[in-house]
């Protein structure tokens, strides 16, 4: 069985080599056969070199280096996309994803579960971060088909089914944590403490997170352009009512205003039949926007590994 471990990489260079030491430990003590895809995702410091030196010494490290930051998300979709493990499993190279949890995932792997999911509680975290996370998830929550759980993020293993289901949607705005919950298969949750990042900064600010917090509610509905699409349908039957209601009154007491009854139902009708047409007009550009992005999620500017004939850097 070989298992693959994917971790994005983005300003890590103080963390990288505890990073390859711990995992060689790890792997090592438990004689797993392993691969190790250590994806850059445009580092502005030392890490790629690092990853070099690493892959050069190690031949189970390789290493993907895209042309520029694509985020988080591209990193971990070239990951998946590139490895050829049994099963994957994701983790942050800030050491807030133990290691150490690897034998314990891999044990639940075996006994059949397709995802293990690790789930973090949030002690220690600044409640400037706190609070805005737990109002993020009630939102999403009620917005949207797929639910998501507090705690619950990238680390975690996943099966071979599960990588293929993955890497089979091709959709441009990634929200791994809904992609996850979304492709479905069993899954066993394994709780763990929260742990501070080992070295450097997190490199989601709060504007990034509420980046973050709008893919989450877009990607997975159209629920801002239906609101239109409703108001539309229930100020044209308000008006409608309200045309047969004064129609209905000019035939019995006649007209009190020339002029008056036509100009104003008119104007009502046509806003009314105008704000419903943008509605479904909202709703076919809602579906096209999902759709036609085709763009690339990333390209590789230099990696280690093979690649198969005619395979181009960008996917
Ligand atoms: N990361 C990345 N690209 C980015 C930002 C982050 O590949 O644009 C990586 C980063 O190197 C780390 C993981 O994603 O391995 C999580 O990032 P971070 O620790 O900054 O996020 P947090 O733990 O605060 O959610
Ligand atoms: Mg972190």
């Amino acid at each position: 069985m070989l298992i693959s471990l994917i971790i994005p990489i983005y300003n890590e260079e103080k963390n990288i080599y505890k990073l390859a030491e711990t995992i060689q430990q790890t792997m090592d003590k438990h004689h797993y056969h392993y691969e190790v895809m250590l994806v850059n995702d445009g580092s502005k410091d030392r890490s790629l070199q690092l990853l070099k030196e690493i892959a050069s010494q190690h031949h189970n490290f390789k290493y993907i280096s895209f042309s520029r930051n694509f985020g988080k998300e591209a990193a971990m979709f070239a990951g998946l996309k590139n490895c050829s493990g049994d099963c994957a499993i994701i983790l942050d190279a800030d050491l807030q994803h133990p290691p150490e949890f690897i034998p314990e995932m891999i044990a639940a792997y075996q006994e059949g579960y397709d995802q293990v999911v690790m789930r973090r509680d949030r002690s220690g975290e600044h409640f400037l971060r706190k609070i805005p996370t737990q109002i993020f998830y009630k939102l999403i929550n009620s917005a949207v088909d797929v639910k998501l759980t507090d705690g619950e993020g990238d680390f975690r293993l996943i099966s071979r089914d599960v990588i293929d289901s993955i890497v089979s949607l091709e959709e441009y705005n990634r929200f791994s944590k809904g992609i996850f919950e979304w492709v479905g298969y069993s899954k066993k949750t394994i709780p763990f403490k929260n742990i501070q990042r080992e070295s450097g900064q997190s490199s989601f600010s709060s504007l990034k997170l509420i980046d973050y917090a709008i893919d989450g509610i877009i990607s997975y509905n159209n629920k801002p352009l239906r609101i239109c699409f409703y108001l539309g349908s229930i100020t044209m039957v308000l008006c409608l009512l309200y045309i047969l209601m004064t129609l209905i009154q000019i035939m019995t007491h006649g007209i009190d205003e020339p002029g008056y009854f036509t100009i104003i139902s008119s104007v009502l009708f046509l806003g009314a039949l105008q704000l419903f047409s943008l509605g479904i007009i909202g709703e076919y550009i809602g579906r096209i926007y999902f759709e036609t992005k085709k763009r690339p999620h990333y390209i590789i500017k230099d990696t280690n590994i093979e690649r198969s004939a005619g395979e181009s850097d960008e996917n």
